[in-house]
């Protein structure tokens, strides 16, 4: 009922050569993929952007930011990019609240809020990233965590935005470090996740959002914890800079 998503954030890496060998290698590959089954997402850093939408029109892949300004007006704000600039760039999908941005940025719930509606606004689709760190976890703090990441960035939205969604579950202490969490233990955070929209919202809206699972996904595990119910895809790293690697994770979605 829900379609599968892969999308990759090639997070600070790429150069304008490397780029384009990457997506002929992938929009090769990728050609046999039935799209009505799986949206496939690339999310490159933002100087590239116009790059990789040159080198995807006409594909099926869809173009991805890593961030959005949370200033939803032109103006005084240097170094950033409004929601308005990707979308006028052909941008549909925006990460936000990844944990590099809440961690090396000092990014709160309050700010992750306002860019998920300076997406939304635009009609672009938020990738709104939760996940505890390893103490919170040994702290048995896990939902907790969630749910005040949930509260802050998505309850005040209404049905309608809300329902445009898509959340992606990364712990942490999964991100870059090869140790990925086990199919039970990110089944239960999603399930966790979609019992919190219901609360929130409804069984219905909490049964259409697209959960994506992220951290050190790779062909070998893909498949395993795609097959979860509530784990509809993922956001992938490391894994998304090689083509092979990137190929096999959408064949496994
Ligand atoms: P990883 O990163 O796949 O390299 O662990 C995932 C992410 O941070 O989105």
């Amino acid at each position: 009922m829900r379609k599968a998503l892969v999308a990759g954030n090639w997070k600070m890496h790429g150069r304008i050569e490397q780029n384009k060998l990457l997506l002929d290698g992938l929009l090769t590959q990728l050609s046999g993929l039935p799209e009505a089954d799986i949206d496939v997402v690339i999310c490159p850093p933002l100087v590239y952007l116009a790059q990789i939408e040159a080198l995807i029109k006409g594909s099926s892949v869809a173009l991805g930011s890593q961030d959005v300004s949370r200033f939803s007006s032109d103006g005084a704000h240097t170094g950033e990019s409004s929601a308005e600039m990707l979308a006028d760039l052909g941008v549909r999908y925006v990460i936000v609240g990844h944990s590099e941005r809440r961690s090396e940025h000092d990014e709160t719930d309050d700010q992750v809020a306002t860019k998920v509606v300076n997406a939304l606004a635009l009609e672009l689709t938020p990738i709104v990233c939760v996940g505890e760190t390893l103490e919170q976890r040994e702290a048995d703090q896990v939902a907790d965590v969630i749910s005040r990441q949930l509260k802050g960035a998505i309850s005040s939205l209404r049905r309608s935005e809300a329902e445009r969604l898509v959340i992606a579950y990364e712990p942490v202490w999964a991100i870059g470090t090869g140790k990925t969490a086990t199919p039970e233990q990110a089944q239960e955070v999603h399930a966790f996740i979609r019992q919190y929209l219901t609360s929130v919202f409804d069984e219905e809206l909490s049964q259409g959002v697209t959960l994506l699972y992220g951290g050190s996904v790779n062909s070998t595990n893909a498949a395993v914890l795609f097959e979860q119910v509530d784990i509809d895809g993922g956001l992938i790293g490391g894994a998304s800079l090689k083509s092979d690697e990137f190929t096999a994770i959408c064949r496994a979605a």
